[in-house]
Parts: structure tokens; sequence; C-alpha cells
């Protein structure tokens, strides 16, 4: 019985005498500020800095790999607690908000096939490149929606993914989930947008979505700063995107959409109110 307690004990005492051993060969030095950041960060662990999470970020930034300004869902408040950790100035990055660069609807917009299988955009896809005879309209299955931490995103009873300019923080989440790359970032303060993702010529374009851009060059000519025609599709050049509004009008498929003057067909958005530099709205 003694020997069998001290054999026992001998066991356990070895035992300690390894794990603290390694505990102190092994042991990862974490860096202070890294712990004091990851204090002050929202905890969403939402993505909308580029990282996996809040502690991914965390490390990043006391290693002097990000910058302390990518936290868009902590706003100033975080943005200050960040810098002064770091020593550094708060200067805030300009907001982006996600935009679907799409109206075709099924009401609009032509079907290729009667799409039955799993309700997830990226399954659709892998059938003959998608539902629909436009190759780069939005599927309408609402993965983004799924994915988006913040309700920003629905989809129309015609099946079209609208993003809230008051809910989107600019995570980028659905940009990485959709298949058809129809949702892009773009300045917050600019409400102006060509809502068109087809590359097509524009008879094409006809033939499948009556809101689609035909490359008429009508946005170019009359606001010839505001904006370009590449691949058949017209964009706004941001830089210049106060211009933009007077082409929304004169747009024969009203591919060109000014957010100041409500959503896409379909969505329930409350209209946006124009947004402030630096707040969401
Ligand atoms: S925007 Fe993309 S992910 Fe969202 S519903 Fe449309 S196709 Fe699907
Ligand atoms: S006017 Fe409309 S259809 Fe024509 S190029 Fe510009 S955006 Fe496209």
């Amino acid at each position: 019985m003694v020997e069998a307690v001290l054999s026992l004990g001998g066991i356990g005492f070895a035992a300690a005498v390894a794990l603290g051993f390694a505990a102190k060969k092994f042991a990862v030095e974490v860096d202070p500020r890294e712990l004091a950041l990851l204090e002050v960060m929202p905890g969403a662990n939402c993505g909308a800095c580029g990282y996996p999470g809040c502690a991914g970020y965390a490390k990043a930034v006391a290693s002097g790999q990000a910058s302390p300004n990518l936290c868009t869902p902590g706003g100033k408040d975080v943005l200050e607690k960040i810098a002064h950790l770091m020593g550094v100035a708060a200067v805030s990055a300009d907001p982006q908000v996600a935009v679907v660069l799409c109206q075709g609807d099924n009401a609009l917009a032509k079907a290729k096939y009667r799409y039955l299988g799993v309700h997830d955009c990226n399954a659709a896809q892998k059938i003959a490149d998608g539902p629909k005879e436009c190759p780069g309209g939005c599927l309408g299955l609402g993965t983004c929606a799924r994915v988006c931490p913040f309700d920003a995103i629905e989809i129309t009873g015609e099946g079209l993914a609208v993003i809230s300019r008051q809910k989107c923080t600019g995570c980028r989440k659905c940009v990485a989930v959709c298949p058809r790359q129809v949702i892009v970032m773009r300045p917050l303060d600019a409400t102006v947008h060509v809502l068109c993702n087809s590359r097509d010529k524009g008879a094409a374009v006809r033939k499948y979505c009556q809101v689609g851009c035909i490359a008429c060059q009508i946005c170019k000519k009359t606001s010839p700063e505001a904006y370009v025609i590449e691949d058949f599709l017209a964009r706004v050049v941001y830089e210049h995107h106060e211009q933009a509004t007077a082409a929304v009008e004169k747009c024969p498929t009203k591919c060109i959409r000014d957010f100041t003057d409500g959503y896409p067909q379909g969505s329930t958005f409350a209209p946006p109110t124009v947004p402030v530099k630096g707040v969401a709205a």
C-alpha cells in the first residue's frame, strides 16, 4: 500500500516537473499592446478590417502590419482608442459602402432556365453558369444576405439583392461570397452608380434585360468627366461623382441610380439620407 502511494506520488511529481518545464519552454510571448488593443475592439469578429476576427486585427495592428483605422463598425470611438494605444493620430479611412451593380430582377431580366436546386447563388452558378441570361446579373438567392453580419442586405420579392446604405459597415463579406462579382465597394459619399454588371454589347443586353447598360454613351456625353465606358459598360468616375447626377434622367434604360432618390424597385429599405463623410448615415 505504502509502495503504491509512493509510486503514484512519484509519477505525479515527475509529471508536474515535466509540465512546468514544457510551459516555460513552449510559452508564447504575447505583446501586451495586442491584448490592450483586443480589449478596445468591438468583439463583433465581422471581418470589416480584412482579418478573420478582432484578435487577428489586434495582432496585425500591434505588429505594425495593419492601419489603426480599419475597424469600421467600431467607428470614431474605437479608432481613437486604437490610435491612443499605438501612439499615432486618429485618421479615419474614407468610408465605403457595398453596392449591388444590378437592377435586373426576375421581372426585368430574362431567365435562361428555371432553377430548382439548393437556395444558394454559388450552387446555382455551377449549373450552366447560372439561371440568368445576363452573365453578370444578380441571381437573387441571397447568399450575400445570409453572410452579412449587420442585416444590411435584403432580397426583393422579384429576387434582387439590395444593400442598405445605412446598415452596411463596409465589411466586404458579401463581396467575397458573391459568385457573380456583382457587389462592389464604393465611396459612401457617392450616391450615383451605374447599376449594371454586364460586359455584353448593347444589342445583347437589350435582349435579356430591360434595365441594363447598353453603352450608348449618353451619360458620357451628358457629363464627360463623371463617366467612362469600358467593355461596353458605363462606370462613374468617383473623383467627379458630383457631376454624375445630370445623366440619371437621360439614361434610356434607367440603369443609373441616384440613391438619394431611393433604392431599386421592390426594396423595403427606407429612403437613404445623404451621408455625412466619416459617419454612417
Ligand atoms: S448579389 Fe451575388 S450573392 Fe447576393 S443574391 Fe445576387 S448573385 Fe447572390
Ligand atoms: S446612358 Fe445608360 S445605357 Fe447608356 S451608356 Fe450610360 S449608363 Fe449605359
